[in-house]
């Protein structure tokens, strides 16, 4: 089965033709990146406006690199929740029209869930039940995936998620947006010890944090500096902040394999890609002994590819869209956006 997939959730617009939930065929992104850039984040208004230019060029392109004509795919998925409400309608609503100008079933796809589904691009074995460390711009979170459409929450952030953490302190050390890969660069050589920041601990709740703390910290030091007309080991402090939230996300994730014992363990989200949560990781399961699998670097962040591949699951458990079918700015992961009302 070949779906065609639609992401527009942030700022980039991305289509993607996928097999069987497991092969990718095409992987199209237009990243608006630069334009957001000049004013140091996603403008949302921008962001939907540029997805709407470029979502039919995208979509082109996907299918001319699958080798396909529209009306060849079998269906079309589109990321219908969560996001930037604006940017999500984009390509929620051209899928689900394409989709039904050409007689196709429409799949509606929640976001995070792809995210996860990436996996299964790289892992032709990777099967559920498996704990997911989800850590993205938007969201970060715990949670035991039972089956391919049935997630249980475990725990997660009480504030903000750590992609959120990444960026703002990166505007704090003036290196801009998007800040996660440039705070992940900074570290290189730096010295985890060289500041000392806190690590979040939510009473009785062993799998929950928080990065607001920590955020805080960050930016209290950088100001004091400024003030003191002191100079900031701007090297130190990114590996030092680097390494919070690292000792903040992989004890969560350890305690959450001894309260499961589930011993296949996924991470997802476009901080996967971060070196240091990267190496950590891959430290602890060797450990606790649980196999580990991290996406590949170019499909931790956002990409239509890992829609079209949670989208296929979503089809074989019969949860399509129909002609009303709604975008949403929030969805829990454990809703069926198919089904979602308000
Ligand atoms: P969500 O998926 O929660 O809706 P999003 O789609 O904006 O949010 P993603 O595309 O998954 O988020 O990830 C983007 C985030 O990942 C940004 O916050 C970015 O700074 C962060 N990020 C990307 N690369 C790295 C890295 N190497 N180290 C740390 N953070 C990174
Ligand atoms: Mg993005
Ligand atoms: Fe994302």
């Amino acid at each position: 089965m070949k779906i065609l997939a639609i992401e527009s959730s942030c700022d980039e617009t991305a289509a993607a033709v996928i097999e069987d939930g497991r092969k990718i065929l095409s992987n199209i992104i237009d990243s608006q990146v630069e334009t957001h850039a000049l004013y140091g984040g996603v403008v949302p208004e921008i962001a939907s406006r540029r997805h709407m230019e470029a979502v039919v060029r995208v979509t082109e392109c996907a299918l001319e690199q699958a080798g396909m004509q529209a009306d060849e795919v079998d269906a079309v998925a589109a990321t219908c929740a969560p996001g930037l409400i604006g940017a999500v309608l984009v390509g929620a609503n051209f899928g689900k029209s394409l989709a039904f100008s050409l007689g196709k079933p429409f799949i509606p796809v929640h976001h995070i869930r792809g995210h996860i589904a990436a996996n299964y691009l790289e892992f032709p074995d990777l099967k559920p039940p498996f704990l997911t460390l989800v850590a993205s711009g938007g969201h970060s979170l715990i949670v035991l995936v039972r089956d391919y459409t049935d997630f249980e929450i475990l725990g997660g952030t009480r504030d903000d998620a750590a992609g959120e953490a990444f960026d703002k302190v990166a505007r704090v050390l003036g290196v801009g947006y998007p800040g996660g890969p440039k705070i992940d660069k900074m570290a290189v050589g730096g010295d985890p010890n060289a500041y000392k920041l806190p690590v979040s601990h939510v009473k009785d709740a062993p799998m929950d944090f928080s990065f607001s703390g920590l955020k805080t910290a960050v930016i209290n030091l950088a100001h004091n500096a400024e003030q003191k007309g002191e100079t900031i080991d701007k090297s130190g402090l990114a590996a030092s902040f680097c390494r919070a939230v690292v000792d903040t996300l992989v004890p969560r994730l350890a305690h959450a394999i001894d309260e499961t014992g589930v011993k296949d363990v996924v991470c997802a989200g476009g901080v996967a890609a971060n070196s240091w949560l990267r190496q950590a990781l891959t430290d602890m399961a060797k450990s606790k002994r649980v196999q580990l699998y991290l996406p590949p670097l170019s499909l931790c962040g956002d990409n239509a590819a890992m829609i079209g591949a949670q989208a296929y699951y979503e089809f074989l458990a019969g949860h399509l869209g129909t002609t009303a079918q709604n975008a949403f700015a929030t969805a829990e992961i454990s809703e069926e956006v198919c089904r979602k009302i308000r």
